[in-house]
């Protein structure tokens, strides 16, 4: 099977002209590093002050990366996206809350994504952050193993109830919920979480998802580890595999604390570690026939990741469609894999974020950050809007 990730009438299809047109104009914008620098200033400052910034925000960037403020809101997009053979996962965005009651919240709006998808073919799969929902202080001693005081011990039960409700009204409705990977120090706590969950929720099928950051050094020992334990105790895994958002974080504290860094040494080494792992789970799962109680998601903007992993499941014999394998991209990015994978009859899915713009914010300031390299995402993107501007040109013309 070959996939023409070129063919932007595909990519783009879900694109009126002038949503193509607004895509143009702001990853143009985006491709400016002072401009975008200069736009964060301006835009926090703006909203500190209260000034009237969040219209322009709704129409700009927004617009681009979230699918709307309310689950209810995000409907349209899913359904548009639906009716092209792409999955929506609603992602609750709002980061950097520090309060039980906002961890309350999180937990209340992910359970709401999570009951439109039980009545929403549109919406297959639910995600959350740990750190939405407990503290990062809490979340880090726990990963090294360090006594909790009462108070630390309490806010641990908490987040811990927290991700057995989520986990368990999941199971109840049918629909699988992942865990997204956050940073190294706080991430052991995550994995005993998720895989605790596993136990409990996968019996029958995989209902709970861990990520594994292939960027991160002995993910392969990780991830094998993580399976021979589930073969043992009798439950399903499912893993999405990412590369990983917090390369520069990692490396700056394990330079500022003198720890050997748990990044891989470069890009090259982290495809490896991606392709071992993606293909050593795909070999594990099995054919149709006597498949493994696993499943997958491939959580990237890489064509040749994608392009790989469905080779390596049609190699063994599974149908694009029946494969319990997705393949994951973020709204507002990477369309021309989305859409030419589900042409192909794939399984696809794109995180849709939502929430109140002013706490969506530093999920949008990144989006913006990782979009200024021209050579990287910016160049990709834009490159393939102005080719599908140029072929709707020319047919109107013809
Ligand atoms: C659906 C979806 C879900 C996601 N969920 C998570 C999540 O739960 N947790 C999370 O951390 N991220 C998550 N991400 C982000 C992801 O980890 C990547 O940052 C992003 O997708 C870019 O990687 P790529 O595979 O798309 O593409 P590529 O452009 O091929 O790879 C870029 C990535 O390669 C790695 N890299 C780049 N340079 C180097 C270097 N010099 N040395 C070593 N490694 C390098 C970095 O991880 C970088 O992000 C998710 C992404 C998607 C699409």
């Amino acid at each position: 099977m070959d996939f023409n990730f070129r063919d932007t009438a595909v990519a783009f299809q879900s694109h009126s002209d002038a949503s193509l047109r607004r895509s143009h104009w702001l990853f143009k914008t985006l491709a400016s590093p002072s401009l975008v620098k200069a736009g964060k200033a301006v835009t926090l400052w703006a909203l500190a002050w209260r000034l009237p910034v969040k219209g322009l925000i709704r129409a700009t960037v927004f617009r681009q990366f979230c699918g709307g403020e309310t689950v209810v809101a995000c409907k349209p997009v899913a359904q548009r996206h639906w009716e092209l053979g792409v999955g929506s996962i609603l992602d609750y965005s709002v980061e950097g809350q520090t309060d039980q009651a906002a961890y309350d919240q999180t937990t209340e709006m992910t359970l709401q994504t999570l009951a439109l998808a039980a009545s929403e073919d549109a919406v297959p799969l639910g995600v959350f952050k740990v750190t939405g929902l407990a503290d990062t202080a809490v979340l880090e001693k726990v990963s090294a193993g360090l006594a909790l005081n009462a108070e630390e011990q309490l806010a641990w039960d908490r987040a811990q109830g927290r991700v057995d409700r989520i986990c368990k009204y999941a199971h109840q409705v049918g629909v699988p919920v992942m865990l997204d990977a956050e940073e190294s120090w706080i991430q052991k706590a995550i994995d005993d979480l998720a895989y605790a969950a596993m136990a409990k929720y996968n019996r029958e099928k995989v209902i709970v998802f861990n990520t594994i950051q292939c960027y991160r050094t002995g993910r392969l020992e990780h991830l094998k580890g993580a399976l021979a334990k589930a073969e043992a105790d009798g439950y399903g895994v499912g893993i999405k595999f990412v590369r990983g958002a917090y390369m520069e974080k990692e490396r700056e504290r394990a330079k500022a604390m003198g720890y050997p860094s748990p990044i891989q040494p470069d890009k090259a080494s982290t495809d490896a570690e991606f392709d071992a792992c993606v293909s050593h789970m795909i070999l594990a799962l099995g054919r149709p026939e006597n498949a493994a109680n696993f499943a997958l998601m491939i959580g990237s903007h890489n064509e040749q990741s994608a392009e790989k992993a469905a080779h390596l499941l049609t190699a063994s014999g599974w149908k694009p469609s029946e494969a319990p394998v997705w393949f994951a991209q973020l709204y507002g990015m990477s369309d021309h894999i989305s859409f030419v994978m589900a042409h192909h009859g794939f399984r696809v899915a794109k995180y849709l974020p939502f929430g109140p713009i002013d706490k969506v914010m530093p999920y949008l300031f990144r989006r913006a950050e990782e979009n200024t390299s021209v050579k990287g995402q910016t160049g990709r993107e834009l490159g393939l809007i102005q080719a599908e501007l140029k072929r709707r040109k020319s047919v109107a013309r013809n």
